[in-house]
């Protein structure tokens, strides 16, 4: 709910059938209709491409496989097409599997990222395509996948853990918001569960109110935030700010994280409608990212 709420770039780690690709479809059922124009806009793309599709209010998903070339991902060709980041354009684009994708695919990623659009220079042509897009990227915990697996014992060596988480690299890494971890559930424990959470409806609701308010007060989302923004709508109140500042210092955090700590904070103020950023708004942003930090360093 809260990467679909402030557009936050999201990281998934499990086991093998632990649900991953399952929140990922459902990430974007919480996401609120498009409107006419982006629509229209996502239309004329889907075009480029030789994809006819009938005007749909749906936000896109999209799920490219690891094995996608570097132009069918970000797109390419004579004359420019689009690639699935422009047709994942104000949806969500799910990379499964992401650390079995090419690194060249995945370091192509950075600039729209940063940016939210794409530029493709080829002989005698340029192309700028939107690429607004959620980024939703899954992967297992290890080599062999039953790290933390409650029932399966995991075979890898710390080294090899290492190695393999490491496949994503510090920049990426640095342009994502949240990380979850995934664990299997228990048939019981799923039915105890049930009915102890809010209902997609409320959810969806909830996510649509809060993106109103983000785009009454600044006319982005807060994943969408620039610098300047962020120092005028994502000032943690002082108790708030001390404890970003100690974590900043343990894990020398780039600024770039820090704003992503600030934006995250942000979001999960707005979902309470809480117009001060405070200390366990904060605590709660740096949990959902501590998992990356190690990649950073
Ligand atoms: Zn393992």
């Amino acid at each position: 709910m809260v990467a679909a709420t402030g557009r936050h770039h999201l990281r998934l780690m499990g086991p093998p059938g632990s649900g991953k690709s399952m929140l990922a479809q459902r990430l974007r059922s919480l996401l609120p209709p498009l409107d006419y124009e982006e629509a229209l806009h996502l239309a004329a793309m889907q075009n480029l491409k030789g994809e006819t599709h009938q005007l749909s209010m749906a936000r896109p998903f999209r799920n490219p496989h690891a094995s996608s070339s570097l132009p069918a991902l970000v797109g390419g060709g004579s004359p420019p097409t689009p690639g699935e980041i422009t047709l994942a354009h104000e949806g969500v684009l799910f990379t499964d599997e992401v650390l079995e994708f090419d690194r060249r695919c995945l370091e192509a990623l950075r600039e729209p990222l940063e940016t939210s659009k794409i530029m493709i220079s080829r002989a005698g042509y340029q192309a700028h395509f939107p690429a607004n897009f959620l980024w939703v990227c899954a992967h297992n915990p290890c080599p062999c996948g039953y790290l933390g697996h409650p029932k399966k014992a995991c075979q890898c060596t710390p080294e090899q853990i290492r190695r393999y988480q490491s496949k994503l690299s510090g920049p990426l890494a640095d342009r994502l918001d949240l990380s979850v971890e995934v664990s299997p559930i228990e048939a019981g424990e799923l039915l105890q569960r049930a009915g102890t959470h809010d209902d997609a409806e409320t959810m969806q609701q909830k996510v649509a109110r809060t993106r109103r308010l983000q785009l009454d007060r600044q006319q982005c989302l807060n994943g969408e935030l620039t610098p300047g923004q962020i120092a005028r709508h994502c000032k943690p109140d002082a108790e708030a700010e001390r404890l970003l500042l100690a974590y900043a210092h343990q894990y020398h955090l780039s600024s770039r994280a820090i704003h992503r700590v600030c934006k995250v904070g942000r979001t999960l103020a707005d979902l309470e409608n809480e117009p001060r950023i405070r200390k366990k708004h904060v605590a709660a942003a740096i949990q959902y990212r501590k998992s990356l930090s190690h990649l950073m360093t």
